[in-house]
């Protein structure tokens, strides 16, 4: 049987069965529902684009899957051509592998393994953010602040490699002056904090972070597994503030198969760099470079080109901001919306009961946490499937 995620199974309602995927829709025997989510915020173009589709259905009938190990093909070439030309900077060095919380176990490793390669081994911290949210594997975890997993910091004690602050200028000169000398990187999901309650927060923060971070010899690493390809209504938040090292995930591969990438800056790769074996990375993913996965990571990326994404995720903007203009409920602690991305902070996240079904019977497929009800819609939703989105989450607060 099926043990499924984050869920007590004992408990757990039935999920919906899934039968059909066609656009923002996702059928059941019963009725189609608007996947407010994007599938964990990955399905970016929708379901069934038939130019995605025909990216697999192509590379499938040549080859699936070959190792990088040794091996490597066209596909994965083409990917890490298109990545490096397309990002900012000198984010250049493509490392590939399968899973969001795996690039970022990479990311974490190649910050450490940079320092230990020029010899210094102090430095052995973290610095991160409060609420963060970085995976679901054992350092990612660490890294992350979710409640959740606290048991695992009472299981080993205490954290004693990862330092966290929250989002405030003050708090981050503060870890800088007191732990640079221990610090081998700082990492962040940038401007968007997603697992962690859809929190947002100042640019400026982040460029204080940036200089910081040159200023002690720190790494920078952003996490845009979430808000990379547009989620924030920039392309990526990198584009505004560089990092040493960026995480993409999630909508890499516009929701299709799961794969994720671990892009160094020149300095970072220079690091490991050189004639001695003992300074390569060792790492390696067996799926890592996934020929499916690359063709549709580069179909997906030509398609959020060729169709104008960021003025389509300006306009999801301009219509959520109309749309929930003004609303207001005692139960309301906060609206908060930035690009593609809208959640609704409650007071008191039992309020929030019954949500999911109410939703769904108008339509909706929506997934509230805690206090969070919030929609992150695929790119490709018109005005009046927004708005129906829109209108269930007004709805249930509605003589409540
Ligand atoms: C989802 C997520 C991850 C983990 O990605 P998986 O593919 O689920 O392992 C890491 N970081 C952030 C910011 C995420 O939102």
């Amino acid at each position: 049987m099926i043990w499924y995620p984050y869920q007590q199974m004992k408990t757990m309602k039935e999920p919906f069965k899934i039968i059909d995927a066609q656009g923002v829709y996702l059928y059941t025997e019963e009725r189609r529902m608007i996947d407010s989510v994007s599938s964990w915020w990955s399905v970016i173009h929708g379901y069934k684009h038939p130019a995605l589709t025909e990216a697999i259905h192509a590379q499938a009938e040549r080859f699936s899957h070959v190792m990088l190990g040794g091996l490597t093909h066209e596909p994965v070439q083409k990917l890490a051509d298109k990545l490096e030309a397309w990002l900012p900077g000198d984010l250049d060095y493509c490392f590939f592998s399968d899973s969001g919380s795996v690039a970022v176990e990479v990311a974490l490793k190649m910050a450490l393994q940079f320092y230990v390669n020029r010899g210094e081994m102090k430095r052995t911290k973290v610095l991160s953010l409060t609420h963060a949210y970085h995976g679901d594997t054992f350092k990612a975890m660490e890294v992350g602040d979710d409640e959740d997993y606290h048991f695992i910091l009472e299981a080993y004690g205490e954290k004693k490699n990862v330092i966290h602050i929250p989002t405030q200028i003050a708090a981050l000169e503060e870890a800088f002056s007191a732990f640079h000398e221990e610090l081998n990187c700082f990492i962040v999901e940038p401007l968007l904090q997603g697992a962690g309650g859809m929190r947002m927060y100042e640019l400026s923060f982040l460029q204080r972070a940036r200089e910081l971070c040159d200023k002690y010899g720190v790494l920078l690493v952003f996490d845009e597994v979430a808000t990379g390809f547009g989620r924030t209504g920039n392309r990526f938040v990198a584009d505004l503030v560089l990092p040493d090292i960026l995480v993409l995930g999630k909508a890499l591969t516009g929701g299709y198969v799961g794969h994720a990438a671990t892009i160094a800056n020149h300095k970072v790769y220079d690091g490991f760099y050189g004639d001695d074996a003992q300074k390569a990375l060792m790492h390696g993913p067996t799926f890592m470079g996934n020929a499916l996965a690359c063709s549709v990571a580069l179909k997906s990326i030509a398609l959020f080109e060729e169709g104008g994404y960021l003025s389509r995720i300006r306009r999801i903007e301009e219509i959520t901001r109309r749309e929930l203009e003004g609303l207001d409920h005692p139960q309301i602690r906060q609206v908060r919306i930035m690009g593609g991305c809208v959640c609704i902070e409650v007071i008191n996240g039992a309020v929030l009961q019954g949500f999911q079904q109410f939703a769904y019977e108008r339509g909706v497929f929506s997934r509230p946490f805690l206090n969070y009800m919030y929609a992150m819609v695929p790119y490709v939703i018109t005005e009046e499937e927004l708005v129906k989105v829109l209108s269930v989450m007004k709805e249930w607060f509605i003589g409540r």
